[in-house]
Formats: C-alpha cells, sequence, structure tokens
C-alpha cells in the first residue's frame, strides 16, 4: 500500500488534531468536519480499504468500533453518534487507509445521501 496523508499523520510528519492514540490505532479530528463532533479513527496498520482487510484483522477491526464509541463518549456525544466506514471511491472513500469516520451533535438522514 502506498503512503497516504493518513500514514504520513501516523509517523508525525504532518499535523493532526489527535484524541486518542494507542498501540493500533490513532484517532483524530477530520480536517473538514461535517458535524460538530467528526473524528476519524484509523489503524495504524496500513489497510487500504475494508475489503481488503484480512479475517486475522477481526480484533483490530472490532478495535476500532470500540474506540469510536470511548472517542464518542468522550467528546459528550455517547448517546447519539453515527459511524460510516466508505469504502471504494464509487461511494465516497477519497483516503485510501481504512477509517471509521465518528459523527455526531446534528441530526443525520436515514438512508444516507
Ligand atoms: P473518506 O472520503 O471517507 O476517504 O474520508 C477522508 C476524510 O479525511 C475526509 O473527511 C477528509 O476531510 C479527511 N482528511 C483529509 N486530509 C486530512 C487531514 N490532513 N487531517 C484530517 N482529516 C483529513
Amino acid at each position: 500500500m502506498s503512503d497516504t496523508i493518513f500514514s504520513k499523520i501516523i509517523n508525525r510528519e504532518i499535523e493532526a488534531d489527535i484524541v486518542h492514540e494507542d498501540d493500533h490505532c490513532l484517532a483524530f479530528r477530520d480536517v473538514n468536519p461535517q458535524a460538530p463532533l467528526h473524528v476519524l479513527v484509523i489503524p495504524k496498520k496500513p489497510i487500504d480499504k475494508l475489503v481488503n482487510a484480512a479475517d486475522s484483522d477481526q480484533a483490530l477491526l472490532g478495535h476500532l468500533m470500540l474506540v469510536a464509541r470511548r472517542v464518542a463518549r468522550d467528546q459528550g456525544y455517547g448517546d447519539a453518534f453515527r459511524l460510516v466506514m466508505n469504502n471504494g471511491e464509487a461511494v465516497g472513500q477519497s483516503v485510501f487507509h481504512l477509517h471509521l469516520h465518528v459523527l455526531g451533535g446534528r441530526a443525520f438522514e436515514w438512508p444516507p445521501g
């Protein structure tokens, strides 16, 4: 997988507003927020998109969900938040380093656009 802007954030080559870090993942505020809470949770392991994750990534993927929950709680949005993961350019993925969007703080429509 080629370097992305997110691997540069992991390596501290570019700055980000980091709200959580542990051995396996990093969470930071989206530079172009779509809601009062908009944090991205990414694995440190470079996986370009969900379809290319391995079965052995099961625990890592579960960890991202639990970190997303913790971030929403810590930021005061634990009662209502939305998780989004775009898989593929056709559905809006623009950075090819797997990430969960954690969104909260406004009304959201369903179905999503
Ligand atoms: P996606 O379109 O699902 O691939 O989401 C990529 C997200 O990364 C977008 O919401 C961008 O606003 C966000 N983004 C791009 N560059 C940065 C950056 N340097 N720091 C924080 N968020 C970024």
